[in-house]
């Protein structure tokens, strides 16, 4: 079958290991790579994954050439990279318009680590660019085993944003919102916003992460891993073993992020 990953995460071959080692501590958790594209590609080729989306997080607005610059030169068969956005640097409503031209396919924002909230005006007229542009809007949502304050991307906040921008294309990771499943379920089950289905099991009850599912539609669930945070081949394992029919299988593992791609 084939596989899309839709959530995974790779640094320049000169800060892989310094980024590692420093989210490695943050979080207090073991990635299962070096954090290098190279490595991510090994991966891949041992989990049986075709492609990758990459989404990086600039977390100062002065890295946000350098890695949008390295992101357009990775793009491959088999990756799909994002840009990053620093959304109080200068010309961050010009810059939908800089990454399309770069083919980037879309953008991945972090609230907590890049300490804006998503509701805030300036947001707005960025999410009215990146529509324009066609671009995907991806976002980190819930809490992070990295961040001990409450966390600025929440299912209420997303429910809000995606009521003003009905149009938008929106992935939401961690199905909805990491370890607030409950809010997810009350906030964004059946909405419009797609959400990655990585770093969710055994952290929830399996009848609570098929609940969301089936409630919110299948075809609007991707796969996705948060490698290197997550081992790629041990996560396939565990959607094939969920009790779901092989065409939802695939919904999931492929023809949903083909769909949003427009592969
Ligand atoms: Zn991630």
């Amino acid at each position: 079958m084939k596989v899309i990953d839709f959530h995974t995460h790779a640094f320049a071959d000169n800060i892989a290991e310094r980024a590692i080692k420093i989210i490695e501590e943050e979080s207090n958790s073991k990635a299962f790579l070096d954090g290098s594209l190279k490595g991510l590609l090994k991966s891949m080729e041992n989990a049986g994954i075709d492609i990758s989306v990459i989404l990086p997080i600039s977390t100062k607005p002065t890295q946000v050439e350098t890695i949008n610059r390295w992101m357009s030169e990775i793009r491959s068969d088999a990756i799909i990279p994002f840009g990053t956005i620093y959304s109080t640097a200068e010309n961050s409503v010009k810059q939908p318009a800089i990454l399309k031209n770069m083919n980037l396919r879309g953008v991945k924002f972090h609230a907590d680590y890049q300490n804006f909230k998503p509701d805030e005006e300036n947001m707005f007229y960025i999410y009215e660019e990146l529509i324009k542009n066609e671009m995907i809007i991806f976002y980190h949502s819930g809490k992070d085993v990295g961040i001990k304050t409450p966390p600025l991307g929440t299912p209420k906040i997303f429910s809000k944003i995606l009521e003003k921008f009905p149009e938008m294309k929106i992935v939401l990771a961690h199905t909805g919102g990491f370890r607030l499943w409950d809010d997810v379920e009350y906030y964004l089950v059946g909405s419009q916003a797609y959400f990655d289905i990585s770093y969710t099991i055994g952290h929830l009850k399996i009848e609570q992460f098929l609940r969301i599912l089936k409630n919110h539609g299948i075809d609007k669930i991707l796969f996705g891993t948060d490698s290197p945070w997550r081992d790629q081949k041990k996560e396939i394992e565990n959607i094939m073993n969920l009790p779901i029919t092989k065409e939802e299988k695939e919904a999931i593992f492929f023809k949903n992020a083909e769909n949003l791609l427009n592969l």
